[in-house]
């Protein structure tokens, strides 16, 4: 029989009702265990959960929120593994880049820790005679989170945490792909002392997106996903009268100058390309080969692909795992034939790939295209899988535009041994987040994260100190505690 994950609210396990589907183990094929799915109840009674937490959440003192958050980490620190193997299992991504995850959500739990500090407003003494003003940043209520099976637990840490820390109370709708990692999170929270109905978790798809959107006690809703998905979050949940961010898909390039060290670049192109087989939405997808760089490059990128070691991500040695579905591994190999078909050089093709004592897992090898033109459907399209185009360009200026003119606009880089060249590629990039011979430039908690352009609907990056702007709103007290001067009837100007 198989296991059906609970839902998480008001502080328990909530066992669902209902329909469910199924959860698989990628490397295996099998269905694992089952996730409900949840709707409109399920989010009603998260969020009244949510709400009738909030009054007494907000009023906490910060000192009480931060214990709370570092009691937080510790645990999660301390239970790494046991949540990278949740996420290897669910996901499919190999152990130790699902520690890598882990980690890199740990970082945004320790920046939420310091929220003493980070919800510090300003102060003016006399802005008119004996009058003070300043500045206080409140948190909004009740706010949403809706997230991707590519990172079951570092993209739920970049939101709950950050929004918990400045006083709200969160209702997590995680991918239904894989859910295990929220509700262990959850857990682990509610161990550290975080009080019922402040963190809640429904299961669900789109019948749970949409009774969020329309909910009228939540405020804010963060998104990461698909570029469709986000437009359609973003227009109705701000239609609804809400804050939203929504983070979008992506198509990232890798920018290599002749100058470049070839070597660096092709391991580069490799780890970024191929990582996490490429469901990654930092993932280079495209590398633009300037000038004569290219002939190099692609041999040195083919000779490390033939030694990448695919199969089951909990088996040590492996560097790639399977991908999330069989249909989406079906999709990204049908790419790999069209881009063929289009008139690209197919360098490596992956497709026959079998890992042994795990024929039904949904793998698919490195795939490798050459000569790729901007026209076709493998460079138009997000595949998110382990396919890498390279596209040949003549100068750094077509491939600037070449960028300049995609829709997506999430993460880039350049490869040079030039520091003008380099200077003048993160100016005149129109791209959120940029690196210089770093190939997956993902900023750390203390920074924030976001694309451009189709990557991202809203007006604030996710986490640092944009993340705190995201889930508070301002408020200015003016204030005299003695007898001035009175105005009158006009319109009060400082005296
Ligand atoms: P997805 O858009 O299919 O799903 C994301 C979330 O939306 C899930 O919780 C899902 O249940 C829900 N959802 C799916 N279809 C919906 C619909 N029609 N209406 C309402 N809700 C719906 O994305 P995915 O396949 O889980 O994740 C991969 C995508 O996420 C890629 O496009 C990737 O680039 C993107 N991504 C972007 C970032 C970023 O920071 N920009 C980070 C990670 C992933």
């Amino acid at each position: 029989m198989t296991t059906t994950i609970p839902h998480w609210i008001n502080g328990r396990q909530c066992s669902a009702e209902g329909p469910t589907a199924p959860v698989y183990n990628p490397a295996t094929g099998d269905a694992a265990s089952a996730v409900p799915m949840g709707g409109a109840k399920e989010v009603n009674s998260a969020v009244s959960a949510a709400s009738a937490a909030f009054l007494e959440w907000r009023n906490a003192s910060l000192s009480r929120r931060s214990e709370i958050l570092f009691r937080f980490r510790d645990l999660l620190a301390a239970h790494t593994d046991d949540l990278a193997r949740i996420i290897t299992k669910e996901h499919g991504k190999v152990f130790s880049d699902a520690k890598g995850e882990v980690r890199r959500g740990l970082d945004v739990v320790e920046f939420a820790c310091g929220i003493p500090h980070l919800l510090k407003g300003q102060i003016s003494e006399n802005v008119s005679t004996d009058v003070d003003t300043w500045s206080l940043r409140q948190p909004l209520g009740v706010v949403a989170g809706i997230t991707p099976f590519n990172f079951p637990a570092m993209v739920p840490l970049w939101m709950f945490p950050m929004a918990i820390a400045c006083g709200n109370t969160f209702v997590l709708k995680p991918s239904e792909k894989d859910p295990s990692a929220s509700v262990f999170m959850a857990d682990l929270f509610a161990r550290a002392g975080l009080p019922a109905g402040v963190l809640n978790v429904v299961h669900g798809g789109r019948e749970a997106v949409d009774p969020i959107l329309a909910h009228e006690d939540i405020r804010a809703v963060s998104f990461v996903g698909s570029t469709p998905v986000a437009r359609y979050i973003y227009e109705t949940g701000t239609r609804a009268g809400k804050r939203v961010q929504a983070l979008g898909g992506a198509k990232n390039h890798m920018v290599v100058m002749p100058d470049a060290d070839l070597d660096q670049a092709a391991e580069a192109a490799v780890s970024a390309g191929y990582g996490s087989a490429g469901e990654r939405c930092m993932a280079i997808s495209v590398v633009v080969a300037v000038g004569n760089a290219g002939d190099g490059l692609v041999s040195r990128i083919q000779e490390r692909v033939a030694k990448v070691s695919v199969g089951d991500g909990l088996e040590s040695g492996n560097e790639m795992g399977p991908l999330i579905t069989r249909e989406h591994r079906d999709r990204v190999a049908g790419y790999v034939g069209k881009g063929r078909d289009e008139g690209a050089k197919l360098v490596v093709d992956g497709r026959g790939l079998s890992v042994a004592g795990r024929e039904k897992g949904f793998f698919l090898g490195p795939c490798l295209l050459d000569h790729v033109e901007p026209g076709m459907s493998v460079y138009r399209d997000e595949i998110f899988g382990p396919v890498l185009s390279v596209v040949r360009a003549e100068s750094y200026e077509e491939a600037r535009d070449l960028i300049n003119t995609n829709s997506y606009a999430n993460g880039v880089a350049i490869f040079t041994s030039s520091g003008a060249t380099a200077r003048r590629f993160q100016h005149e990039i129109e791209v959120g987040m940029v690196g210089v011979n770093v190939p997956i430039p993902v900023p750390m908690a203390y920074y924030s994260f976001g694309g451009w352009k189709n990557s991202l609907f809203g007006d604030t990056h996710i986490y640092g100190e944009e993340g705190i702007r995201f889930y508070t709103r301002a408020k200015v007290v003016t204030a005299r505690w003695t007898g001035g001067p009175g105005h009158g009837l006009v319109f009060p100007t400082a005296k």
